[in-house]
């Protein structure tokens, strides 16, 4: 289906086509044509899957449809995302497919100087992409008006929500005067997004894609069993023999980020960091740095990645095995999309067998063991037969393999704990 059919304006299909987008994605056969009638909806998709264009393609032919002055202060459409990096990435993909239109387009988030956003907010803007934090500080100085808001987004509302945001959301939903057209986008659903979709959406439309605990069909997985301390040598191994060009490195701590990028260079790799510690300046350098190929390795730690827009990679390489195994299918997503083949490569020391199990329990495939020459574990064949006969073993419910190491990122291993304990009582309830 392509995107001139849907009754897009010839200016915005004229930028999808620079975009690259010839046919719609199935979340956006799905979703434009009821947002398109004016519908509320509740979507369950994930990054990765054309979320974005969905929901602000049809914000922007409403928007070309019924041309408005614009006035002080004022907001036509509210995106409303849980991290400043999908904050920013979204008013992006926003200002491309708006560039032959005067649609205009902002972003608002914490960690940034609030003067600079005043000044984009004074003169009003058509589209305005906010954290909730943040969007409360510039309503709180009356930088901002909803009054006259038409399209409410939520975008990864499962993410605001764990993220603490529910108050904030309230207080926003509030302070609106009528009812905006609203869209909400999330991966899961939960008791407390049943509840916010509950309050605030108008018989909505529901809208499924993707099963959550897939991957798609077109990525190859590889494990290479391996001792820790030989994790750093295998991956510049790897990715100087079999010449990778653009490869993403999960790790779970900021502090092996750190040393991953260490090694890397000292083997003449140019590797980029984004973990916690560093500004969102930095963060953002080292994805376009990335993106453009200046840098051949991203190592990313799962909270500083979340939500960043780098997809259709050919190369994610699973430095630590996730703390859940749920995030092995986030991670992995960033790989072999829109049918081109990709490769997703794991690094499993003996104590993350366990999460490699749980894994391949989840995504219902055994991977491929591959062991490298010269970097075989010692003894681990029997390792593995005694860890297989233990009761303990066979009775395990948890996920985690690591997620209470002193040394864990902070923010990560919160956040570990705090999703394993959902994911507990998910399976409880079951
Ligand atoms: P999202 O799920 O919105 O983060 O989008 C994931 C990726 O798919 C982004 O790189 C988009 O630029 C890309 N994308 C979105 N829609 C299409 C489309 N119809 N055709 C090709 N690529 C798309």
């Amino acid at each position: 289906m392509s995107f001139s059919s849907q009754g897009f304006s010839s200016d915005i299909v004229r930028a999808l086509t620079e975009c690259g987008y010839e046919k719609l994605t199935p979340i956006q056969q799905q979703a434009i044509p009821h947002i398109r009638r004016g519908e509320d909806i509740l979507a369950h998709a994930q990054t990765g899957t054309g979320k974005t264009a969905a929901f602000s393609l049809p914000i922007l032919q409403q928007l070309l449809d019924n041309p408005k002055p614009r006035s002080k202060a004022n907001v036509r459409a509210l995106i409303l995302a849980p991290a400043r990096e999908l904050a920013d990435q979204i008013a992006n993909n926003i200002e491309s497919y708006s560039k032959y239109t005067d649609v205009s387009v902002a972003a608002v988030y914490g960690g940034a100087k609030m003067s600079s956003q005043e000044r984009k907010l004074q003169a009003g803007v058509d589209v305005l992409v906010a954290t909730p934090g943040r969007l409360i500080e510039h309503l709180e100085l009356g930088n901002v008006s909803l009054a006259n808001l038409e399209v409410l987004v939520f975008d990864e509302a499962d993410r605001m929500l764990d993220m603490g945001f529910i108050g904030a959301i309230r207080s926003i939903m509030n302070g609106l005067s009528a009812h905006p057209q609203t869209l909400l986008f999330s991966a899961t659903s939960s008791a407390q997004m049943n509840a916010l979709a509950q309050d605030y959406l108008r018989k909505p439309k529901r809208i499924i894609v993707n099963a959550e605990n897939s991957t798609a069909s077109t990525v190859a997985h590889v494990v290479y069993p391996i001792e820790e301390e030989r994790k750093r040598e295998l991956l510049s191994e790897l990715i100087g023999k079999k010449n990778w060009k653009q490869v993403l490195v999960f790790v779970n701590y900021k502090e092996t980020a750190n040393e991953v990028v260490k090694e890397l260079k000292l083997d003449g790799i140019k590797a980029v960091l984004c973990h916690g510690d560093k500004a969102q300046s930095a963060r953002r350098r080292a994805l376009d740095e990335f993106k453009t190929g200046k840098a051949r390795v991203l190592v990313a730690t799962d909270v500083a990645a979340r939500g960043l827009d780098i997809q259709g990679l050919p190369h994610v390489v699973n430095y630590d095995m996730p703390f859940l195994a749920e995030d092995y299918v986030h991670r992995i997503g960033r790989t072999g999309r829109a049918g081109q083949q990709g490769h997703a490569v794991s690094f499993v020391s003996r104590k993350e067998e366990l999460t490699l199990v749980q894994v391949e329990k989840l995504i219902q495939q055994r991977i491929r063991r591959v062991v490298l020459d010269g970097y075989e574990p010692e003894s681990r064949d029997a390792l593995l037969v005694k860890m297989h006969s233990k009761p303990a073993y066979k009775n395990r419910q948890g996920r985690t393999n690591n997620a209470n190491e002193s040394n864990a990122e902070s923010q990560s291993s919160a956040e570990g704990r705090v999703r394993l304990m959902r994911a507990l009582k998910r399976r409880s309830k079951k």
